[in-house]
């Protein structure tokens, strides 16, 4: 773990956290600053900075915790859905750099999260960009 890391701490006890779930590698916290009652976040207790850097093997992880924890918040919160939000890099919104997963829980009255304007991508630039993507592969 990294010391000067606050999702560090928390992932690994040294600082209190509301938590809803703990194993050998996760611990499931409330957001302090939530964006609906009962976001959450999925903080491996490795520090990883993001999706780029986290193992593997802790990857494949995260979806099925993800599942049991979005179950259970539905069940007992009473949600009507909820979305899994990952960023990676300032430009993408991450201000904590240690990797973690919302789990935002939604009741129906709110506006989306999660929404952007659709833009007009030609067949020239999408080919372009299949190429590109596919040759880093
Ligand atoms: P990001 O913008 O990096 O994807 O999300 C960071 C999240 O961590 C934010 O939603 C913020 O409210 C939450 N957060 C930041 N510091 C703390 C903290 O000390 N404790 C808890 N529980 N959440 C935090
Ligand atoms: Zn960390």
């Amino acid at each position: 773990m990294k010391e000067d890391c606050i999702f560090c701490r928390i992932a690994n006890g040294q600082i209190p956290s509301a938590t809803l779930y703990e194993d050998e590698n996760f611990r499931v916290i409330l957001d302090l600053g939530p964006a609906s009652r009962g976001h959450a976040l999925i903080l491996p207790k490795e520090h990883y900075q993001n999706l780029l850097e986290l193992d593997d093997t802790l990857a494949a992880g995260v979806i099925p915790l993800a599942k049991k924890m979005g179950a259970a918040m539905s069940k007992a919160l009473g949600c009507a859905g909820f979305n899994l939000v990952q960023n990676n890099g300032e430009a993408a919104g991450q201000t904590v750099p240690h990797f973690h997963v919302h789990i935002i829980p939604r009741y129906g009255e709110e506006p989306r999260i999660v929404t952007w304007n659709p833009g007009k991508a030609s067949q020239d630039e999408m080919d372009q960009i299949v190429e590109a993507v596919r040759a880093e592969l």
